[in-house]
């Protein structure tokens, strides 16, 4: 088998679509050099070699040396120089990792690797720059002693290793500290023989001094990184499957650091903040590419390389150009100038906040590189919540105190408790705290404490260092660079400007300007959630908000599937409705006796000896029901609302305190004795398996007898008063037919009833959940009465999988660490078991009812792959909370295209 593919001259093996097989990296390095860009010579190991290596104790296939010996060849032949070379110019290679996607936490690059005592000089000879030689081979020695040997920093170490033998070197030989560039030739030799000493006293080894021993070490250790902890946590996070396994990237050297003609840089073809069409990145004069994003010294803006190196800049922009038409996206690109030649080492589909996702792809369509379709599915569905995420109200920030800039790498405005280390960050989070991560810089140690926190902010590093692209790509709030904060992470203190901020004291930052104020700063909504809901007519004008609505109707054009919301309340259905909901998919009608005095009469209800007393109790909730109920007739204008009778458990509406049993039975004169029995009687072990859903109506017909009257009333109330309403009445937690035939023989006698005393028609439904297996199971029997089916996925999930949905916390994320679950199924369906289950129900019932409206109304109904999934299996709508409708509405558009 083919296990090396070679890239140089304008050939490839590969091409960009062989992402899998390639990676994301060596598949656009191979496209790259097929459209005719200068990519340095090289080749890509595939990821077949990676499954091969944990398949097989950590070994390679035997044909893999020959092939890699044969693309080793083939760059000495491209670039003209040999590996190894003690002679002439040698060959040397970077090394780096390559993912389908690329992914923070893997071992990154290895440059200048085929450097040794012998081809250092070499090298020295051939370009007549001691400086550069032994700087090349320093930096060398160090990124493979600590990558692939391993010598990193210990407990209790507060610095590198590496890093520390250069600062005692320089306080030797100079008595003070002097920056990296002014270390001469014999300074870099000095330090080569001291971390090679290093390397010997840590691991016990000898460095390589062979290339080849050299390269498979390199080899090794990006196979290796795929396992290892940061990595994990990555892919669990993003839900990556760790069968796919990483590519080893293997790429002829070209040089930025030999001197003012030469540089490295980073750049977006637009701005991946904001979205505009601007050429946005940095670079470094005389630098290698590690240096840009390392954040040890400040890069420039792209834009002033045109003033250095006008030439190589054109280049650039010409390179800009032919990116975007080819890969029809933005791209974002790692490029190196040697002695004024452009040579480019990298270009991907560049991340982007949803802001710069939305406009990318509106200007995109405009100028005509992408059809709408595609546009559509440009926008992350994941992601669109970034959009709807608030913003600093106006009148605050005014206000409020700005103590620092730094740059705007994540957009949108956050405010919490400042925590200086990622677990403590975790551990506040965890409490409930509204945190944000503050540290230096961040590393891929600190993703734990980014994920946790609401904003990040970072005293170094630019807009591509690791904490503005982490937070970018998870939507977080992020300000990096704040040079002006001093943090001291043993006093756990930041300062600027001589005032200081303890951990646990409150800052705000905003990241779409740069900004960071002291103290706690109330948000305002987004320009969206302005222009829809509250109809604010400056936010309305905005580009964002014309571009969202576009989006929105190109979704439309698109769905097959309907989106329907989880709203309780008038107010909540106007909301859902603005963002384009087409009905409600469940009222969970007990959410409404929390509210006012009713609970009271709730609890005398629950109570009552009798159903004489029971009823009693009950006539008192009837008017507040119906009152709510046509207030969400009248906010839907028309549209369906799927309303569920009672359905948890009595015991959460009795007060459970001393205090407030007390409190009761004097409210309402009974015994507080007779509460607590009554407490103590209703308490249940399994209360989620106990005495719920319509086993409640089955044992107390009462109870729905006054909802149904309550829901249908309104209804008839509404039809009076000249606007439609069309109820479709949804019995809870059914698992036998003959549960849902009694509940609905009630309906439908109290609804004779009705038309009868108001002379009206009542257009209504009957239908019912499909949350307990038995019920998915006899779905033929249960559709013979069942108008329609909502899937409640939560139940289901919790009956399906055996686990509790209130419980499962404490072992969920053991599971997904072991991948026994890749998600958590909460929050996304087990498609192949809970949905497996709603295949069968649904192709039973339209056995029955060929013509059977079907639903979800559970969670997943906003999450993006289960909307999909619901696509597949052939829903007619989802439903989900209010703010979650413009994410389904995207991803049924998606499903659909
Ligand atoms: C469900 O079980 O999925 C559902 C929507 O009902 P609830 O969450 O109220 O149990
Ligand atoms: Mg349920």
């Amino acid at each position: 088998p083919k296990y090396v593919y070679t890239w140089g001259a304008g050939k490839a093996d590969g091409n960009g679509t062989m992402k899998e097989l390639l990676g994301g990296k060596g598949a656009n390095l191979a496209e790259m050099t097929r459209i005719g860009l200068p990519v340095p010579a090289g080749f890509t190991i595939t990821t077949e070699v990676c499954t091969y290596y944990y398949a097989n104790k950590r070994s390679y296939p035997k044909e893999l040396e020959a092939q890699m010996q044969a693309g080793i060849a083939n760059m000495e032949k491209v670039m003209g120089h040999k590996f190894g070379d003690a002679k002439g110019f040698p060959l040397l290679v970077a090394v780096r990792s390559g993912a389908r996607d690329s992914m923070p936490g893997m071992m990154d690059t290895i440059l200048n690797l085929g450097l040794n005592d012998d081809t250092v000089r070499s090298l020295e000879n051939a370009t007549g720059n001691a400086r550069f030689a032994w700087d090349c081979y320093r930096r060398f020695v160090q990124m493979y002693g600590d990558v692939v040997l391993g010598v990193q920093k210990r407990e209790g170490e507060d610095h590198e290793p590496f890093e520390s033998v250069i600062e005692h070197y320089k306080q030797e030989a100079y008595g003070r500290d002097i920056v990296d560039s002014d270390l001469t030739a014999k300074d870099q030799q000095e330090l080569v023989k001291r971390f090679k000493a290093l390397v010997k006293e840590r691991t016990g080894k000898v460095f390589p001094h062979d290339p080849w021993a050299q390269l498979r070490g390199a080899a090794g250790a990006v196979f290796g990184s795929w396992m290892n902890d940061r990595a994990i946590v990555y892919r669990r996070k993003y839900n990556i499957p760790s069968e796919w396994g990483t590519a080893v990237n293997v790429q002829a050297m070209v040089f930025g650091n030999t001197g003012e003609s030469s540089g490295s840089g980073v750049a977006f073809t637009r701005n991946p903040a904001n979205g505009e069409n601007e050429f946005y990145g940095e670079f470094l004069v005389n630098a290698q590419g590690e240096d840009v994003v390392a954040g040890v010294r400040t890069p420039e803006p792209v834009s002033k390389l045109k003033a250095v190196m006008p030439k190589a800049y054109a280049e650039l922009l010409k390179v800009r150009k032919i990116l975007e038409k080819h890969f029809k996206d933005v791209q974002d690109v790692e490029f190196t100038i040697q002695e004024g030649t452009l040579y480019m080492l990298q270009t991907r589909n560049g991340k982007r906040t949803a802001a710069a996702a939305l406009k990318f792809a509106a200007d995109m369509v405009k100028e005509r590189l992408i059809d709408w379709k595609t546009a559509v599915q440009r926008n992350p569905a994941d992601q669109l919540e970034q959009l709807l995420a608030p913003i600093f109200d106006l009148a605050e920030i005014k206000k409020a105190k700005a103590i620092a800039t730094g740059l705007p790498a994540g957009p949108g405005a956050a405010s919490g408790k400042i925590y200086f280390n990622a677990d403590r960050a975790v551990e506040a989070a965890e409490k409930g705290e509204k945190v944000l991560l503050v540290r230096i810089e961040t590393s891929p140690e600190d993703l734990r404490g980014m994920i946790a926190a609401e904003g990040i902010l970072t005293a170094r590093g630019g807009v591509s260092s690791h904490a503005a692209l982490v937070a970018r790509q998870m939507g977080k709030v992020c300000v990096c660079g704040a040079a002006d904060i001093q943090i001291d992470y043993e006093r756990r203190i930041a300062t600027v400007k001589g005032q200081s901020f303890a951990e646990g004291d409150f800052l705000s930052i905003d990241g779409t300007a740069g900004t960071v104020y002291a103290g706690q700063i109330p948000t305002a909504p987004s320009e969206i959630i302005d222009g829809l809901l509250n109809n604010n007519k400056a936010a309305q004008k905005t580009e964002k908000f014309k571009n969202y609505v576009q989006l929105m109707e190109w979704c439309k054009k698109a769905t097959k599937l309907k989106v329907r919301t989880n709203a309780d309340t008038p107010e909540q259905t106007a909301q859902a409705l603005a963002f384009g909901a087409e009905g409600i998919g469940l009222t969970r009608t007990e959410h409404m006796f929390f509210e006012g005095d009713r609970i009271d009469a709730m609890r005398e209800m629950i109570l009552a000896d009798n159903r004489a007393a029971r009823e009693a109790a009950l006539a008192k909730l009837l008017p507040y029901q119906r009152k709510d109920f046509f207030g969400i007739f009248k906010a839907l204008k028309g549209f369906p609302a799927t309303i569920r009778l009672l359905d948890p458990p009595l015991h959460e509406f009795l007060p459970h305190s001393k205090e407030q049993q007390l409190d009761f039975s004097k409210k309402i004169g009974v015994p507080v004795e007779k509460v607590m029995a009554r407490v103590h009687e209703l308490h249940e072990f399994n209360p989620m398996l106990g005495f719920r859903g319509c086993r409640l109506g089955v044992k107390y017909p009462e109870i729905t007898r006054m909802q149904i009257r309550a829901i249908l009333e309104a209804a008839a109330e509404a039809t009076q008063k000249g606007f439609k309403a069309k109820p479709e009445i949804m019995i809870p937690l059914v698992g036998f037919k003959k549960e849902l035939d009694q509940q609905v023989a009630l309906v439908h006698e109290i609804a004779a009833d009705i038309q009868k005393e108001k002379k009206v028609k009542l257009s209504y439904q009957v239908g019912t959940m499909i949350e307990v297996p038995r019920g998915a199971l006899t779905a033929d029997e249960i559709a013979e009465t069942a108008e329609f089916f909502s899937f409640g996925t939560n139940d289901l999930t919790q009956t399906t999988l055996g686990m509790s949905r209130d419980d499962s916390g404490s072992f969920l994320g053991a599971y997904q660490e072991s991948e026994i679950m890749p998600k958590n199924p909460f929050a996304s369906i087990d498609q192949s078991g809970v949905g497996q289950l709603m295949e069968i129900a649904i192709e039973k019932a339209r056995r029955t009812r060929p013509d059977i409206k079907l639903g979800i109304c559970g969670e997943h109904g906003g999450d993006p792959e289960s909307v999909k999934f619901c696509h597949k299996i052939g829903l007619a709508y989802v439903s989900c909370s209010p703010y979650r409708v413009p994410v389904a509405r995207l991803a049924a558009a998606q499903a659909a295209l």
